[in-house]
Parts: structure tokens; sequence; C-alpha cells
């Protein structure tokens, strides 16, 4: 009876340690797409075409812009026409 509870905490610390090893040797590449994700959707400027995270962007109207300058550019040169 000893002997089948040693071989049995033998192989679940053999489990648990492999079971490690695999988690820490593959998880580091998962950082960039975790990035975007956190990021969320991109955007592209109404003004220059430049594509910004979609929470970064600013918005006048329907239109989106990449900083508020261009927001303010655009605007003025559609008052023009
Ligand atoms: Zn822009």
């Amino acid at each position: 009876m000893r002997i089948l509870l040693l071989v049995a905490a033998i192989v679940g610390v053999f489990l648990i340690v492999r079971t490690l090893l695999r988690s820490s040797g593959k998880g580091a590449p998962a950082v960039p797409p975790e990035r975007v994700k956190q990021q969320g959707p991109v955007v592209r400027c109404a003004h220059c075409g430049v594509h910004v995270p979609h929470l970064e962007a600013y918005r006048a109207g329907e239109r989106v812009y990449c900083s508020r300058e261009h927001a303010l550019e655009d605007a003025r040169s559609r008052d023009d026409d």
C-alpha cells in the first residue's frame, strides 16, 4: 500500500512539473496579439489616412480623426467649400 502511494505521488509531481514547464515555455509569444485585442478596432483618419486605435481616435459627427488638430483642419477646409 505504501508503494502505491509513493508511485502516485511521484506521478503527480511529474505531471505538475511537466504542466508548469509547458505553460512557461509557450506563454511569452502570446503577448502582442493580446495588446491588439486590448486596443480594440483600428479606424482611419478622415484627414490624413493614418490608422489609429478606435479608443484614441477623435470624432466629429460621423468622421474620425487621428488627432484634434486634424479634426479642426478638416472642419476648416470643409467650411471653405
Ligand atoms: Zn490625421
